[in-house]
């Protein structure tokens, strides 16, 4: 596919963070002019993340402070994809989250109920504040045989120096002492995020275009759901390591400014 036929069949651009538009916080070249281009060309952007262990309210933000958020813009995180399923799937239903303090609160703010002592399912968030007191309750809760969904699949969060063990990693720990595995994974690559956002913008996903550096969530996403994509090379694939998967994007480019 050409630049220009993408860009004339796409309304709304799916924007990855780490490795698409910054590194370690920094704007990739000239993002700030690119994502200028694209909103003063009447597409609509959304920053797009599986990372579920900050905000709505917090990832606005940093994106302010570093000068990628104007007015318009959205942000979507796989906890809001995931409170979204549970609105529309299980309504009323009390919910254990292992999560951040500040993620308790977006789910009760959305009206969630949160229950840590007789809940109808579990959800797993990417819980930098995760006890083993945490730990303890959720692996009772499996074996007891309860409801199980993770926020999203990944095994490690990119850092400056290297990564940190992520939600996929706190899964085979569970897996290891309940024997379970999630009834539900709702982030990128599975289907649910691109639904709820197709349900929140009113844009058909085939209108839609995911951008991102990663091939087995960001690229998977896009073809599972039926999306444009992008792999831009400014994070962790390169033109080599992509050859080792399965899907293909519609385009790939060094960096995002490339595509103006
Ligand atoms: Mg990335």
């Amino acid at each position: 596919m050409t630049k220009e036929t993408l860009l004339a069949s796409v309304r709304l651009f799916l924007l990855d963070l780490d490795g698409t538009v910054y590194l370690d916080d920094r704007p990739i070249g000239e993002m700030k002019r690119t994502l200028r281009k694209l909103r003063a060309m009447g597409k609509k952007l959304v920053y797009l993340t599986n990372n579920s262990s900050r905000t709505e309210r917090e990832y606005r933000r940093k994106l302010e402070r570093i000068g990628l958020l104007e007015e318009g813009d959205g942000v979507y995180t796989s906890a809001m994809a995931t409170v979204a399923y549970l609105k529309e799937h299980r309504k009323g239903a009390r919910v254990f989250l292992v999560g951040t303090d500040a993620l308790k609160e977006e789910f009760s703010e959305a009206g969630i109920l949160l229950d840590e002592e007789d809940p109808d399912l579990c959800v797993l968030a990417y819980d930098v504040e995760l006890t083993f007191g945490k730990i303890r309750k959720l692996d009772a809760f499996l074996r007891s045989g309860k409801p199980f969904f993770a926020t999203h699949p990944d095994n490690v969060c990119p850092t400056g120096d290297g990564s940190m063990p992520d939600v996929g990693s706190f899964l085979a720990m569970f897996e290891r002492s309940s024997g379970r595995t999630p009834d539900l994974v709702v982030g990128k690559p599975f289907r649910h995020m691109g639904d709820a956002l197709s349900r929140a913008t009113g844009i058909p996903k085939g209108e839609m275009c995911m951008v991102g550096d990663r091939m087995h969530t960001d690229i998977r996403f896009a073809n599972a759901n039926g999306m444009k994509s992008i792999l831009v090379l400014s994070g962790e694939t390169t033109e080599e390591t992509m050859k080792n998967f399965p899907d293909r994007p519609d385009l790939v480019l060094p960096t995002l400014n490339d595509l103006l």
